[in-house]
């Protein structure tokens, strides 16, 4: 198991460690096996990183202990192999493992029948001849019992005979179930005869044409943590109503143990789905670019747009575990990245909305080389030279022609000053046929290369326009337009509110020429712009396609500040 770099002193214990610190402490267990449970229907999200975290967490904390990947793939129907390799690259990346093999529930299906049998025999459970429509139509609701099957007298050794043919594939898929006898008039709809087993004449990724039932979710889930002796099941909190009854299905078989569950609330964030059906949709429909959509609140999607994993960790720290649902700030996911990013990634300089500038009074021909940290914050970092000239591009935002009051960057007559080099002053402006500002020309200074801004203007980056490389930058705004996409209006759709400039392209920014030397997934800072990340999808040799992760104006902890 790979040690965490964030594994932290016992300080501050969530109530899940604290259950499995007391287990270990009490001597119940000598140590913990906790697992993280994905089915394989889709890519994972930043709120499986939050059970990933919690998961993996504990299993490192504790001596002794592991955390298995399990993946629970009961449907075939839905799962795919794709699936399975974004998801152990997913969980690798953020920076956890598993040891030598991930688990698979499909390895427990000759266990898992046999418990069905077994099951049978004690008269506890029966081959039911409803459809699914029927069977949804009598379980009754909260407030009335359900009705029990036509099927549930069924004797026993019927039941084991059309069981084994349900197996051996005699009935059309949906024919016929495996159920539990358990209590049509309990209060948790949980109870009210289960289906166990399924008719699917589907093959399996790993098990091929051997079965064409296939046990549900629910059956098979406390069943395999028995099987890998987990000691804490841990899920989110709508598996507490699930809980009676993988007790109950436990209990009635000779499992090897009894795993115990803990349910805590699920991360909802703020501006996103999390839903891996809502996901799904905006891939197939094209409304993304993939499940790895820089957009996407998926973890491929985060990798892609910049964030880094010790950010997503810091965040799941940050966010803590507790049992109340609440909506998360995507600001505070954006803060953590940002603090991470700060003191991981090289600086250099971007403009993104070039506007030109020519110093007239530079000597013709003339190029400085400038030196300049690659991050202050980091003093390991080494140093770089960028090239200065007579020409430069600044940042469009960075020049008004008519600015308001207390505007200190660059206009007529005012001064500004070029970050590591010298102070501007604008002379003239030029513009082209409709009015629009297409150069500006400035003196420079040459006794400020040492001296800092004056009294009133601001520091602005800019690149040698001789010397610069010009790419494509792709700024990412919030995927949905309004804050709670659990609260949408009746007769809306969560797609009413895709926000039509989540995405911005940029073909034409210039930026220092190294930028095009950089491997695709580099992340690194534009001064003042943000932090960027080269894209693994478009970019191509020589031609990068450059990312922002964040920008650096942290609206988050602004308000924190503000309390
Ligand atoms: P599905 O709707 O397909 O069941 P799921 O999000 O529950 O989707 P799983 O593959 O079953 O997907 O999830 C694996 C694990 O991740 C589960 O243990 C689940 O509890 C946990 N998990 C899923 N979503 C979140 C979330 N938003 N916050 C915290 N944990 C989550
Ligand atoms: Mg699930």
């Amino acid at each position: 198991m790979s040690s965490s770099p964030d594994s932290s002193p016992r300080e501050s214990l969530d109530f899940i460690r604290e259950i499995a610190h007391q287990d270990v402490q009490s001597g119940k267990h000598p140590f913990v096996i906790t697992r993280f449970p994905p089915e394989p229907n889709g890519y994972l999200h930043i709120g499986h990183a939050k059970a990933i975290c919690l998961n993996f967490g504990i299993g490192q904390e504790i001596p002794g202990s592991r955390t298995h990947l399990r993946f629970d793939d009961t449907n075939p129907v839905k799962e795919d192999i794709e699936y399975v390799h974004s998801i152990k690259e997913d969980v690798k990346w953020l920076g956890f493992s598993w040891g030598d093999n991930p688990f698979h529930a499909s390895d427990y299906f000759d266990q898992i029948h046999a418990w069905a049998i077994e099951l049978i025999r004690k008269g506890l459970a029966y081959v039911c001849d409803h459809t699914a429509e029927e069977v949804r139509a009598r379980r009754g609701t909260l407030t009335e019992p359900g009705t029990g099957s036509d099927s549930r007298a069924r004797p026993v050794e019927e039941n084991l005979n059309l069981f084994a043919r349900m197996g051996s594939g005699e009935f059309a898929d949906g024919s016929r179930t495996l159920r539990a006898k358990i209590d049509m008039a309990s209060p948790n709809i949980n109870l009210r005869d289960p289906v166990l087993y399924r008719i699917k004449k589907v093959p399996h990724d790993r098990t091929g044409d051997k079965w064409c039932i296939y046990p549900t979710y629910d059956f098979a889930h406390g069943y395999s943590d028995a099987i890998e002796g987990i000691t804490h099941s841990i899920c989110t909190l709508e598996f507490e109503a699930h809980r009676p009854l993988y007790d109950w299905l436990i209990n009635n078989v000779s499992a090897p143990c009894h795993p115990r569950q803990i349910e805590f609330a699920r991360l909802n964030l703020t501006y996103t789905v999390m839903s891996k059906r809502k996901l799904l949709e905006l891939v197939e429909t094209g409304l993304v670019d993939g499940w790895d959509d820089p957009r996407m609140p998926t973890i491929s999607g985060l990798r892609r747009r910049g964030f880094s994993p010790e950010g997503i960790r810091s965040f799941c720290k940050k966010i803590g575990v507790t049992k109340y649902n609440s909506m998360t700030d995507v600001g505070v996911l954006e803060h953590a990245v940002r603090e991470d990013l700060n003191k991981s990634c090289p600086r250099y300089m971007g403009v993104l909305r070039p506007l030109k500038v020519v110093l007239t009074n530079w000597p013709a021909g003339q190029t400085e080389d400038i030196e300049s940290l690659n991050n202050p914050e980091n003093p390991d970092t080494v140093s770089r030279v960028i090239k200065f000239s007579g020409e430069l591009y600044i940042e469009q935002d960075d020049f008004m022609e008519n600015p308001p009051p207390k505007y200190f960057r660059l206009s007529p007559g005012s001064e500004v000053r070029l970050r590591y080099a010298y102070n501007i002053k604008c002379d003239e402006v030029v513009k082209d046929a409709t009015g629009n500002v297409v150069e500006v020309r400035c003196t420079y200074d040459p006794a400020s290369r040492h001296s800092g801004p004056k009294k009133g203007s601001a520091v602005i980056h800019w690149i040698s326009a001789p010397h610069a490389a010009s790419v494509e930058v792709r700024l990412y705004d919030r995927l949905f337009n309004i804050e709670d996409l659990n609260a949408i209006p009746e007769g809306k759709d969560y797609r009413d509110f895709l926000n039509p400039s989540s995405l911005e392209i940029l073909t034409d920014a210039k930026v220092e020429p190294h930028i095009k030397g950089l491997v695709p997934g580099e992340r690194f800072q534009f001064e003042r712009m943000g932090y960027f990340c080269i894209d693994t999808k478009h970019s191509r040799p020589g031609a990068p396609v450059v990312n922002r992760a964040v920008t650096l104006k942290d609206a988050w902890a602004k308000a924190q500040a503000k309390g």
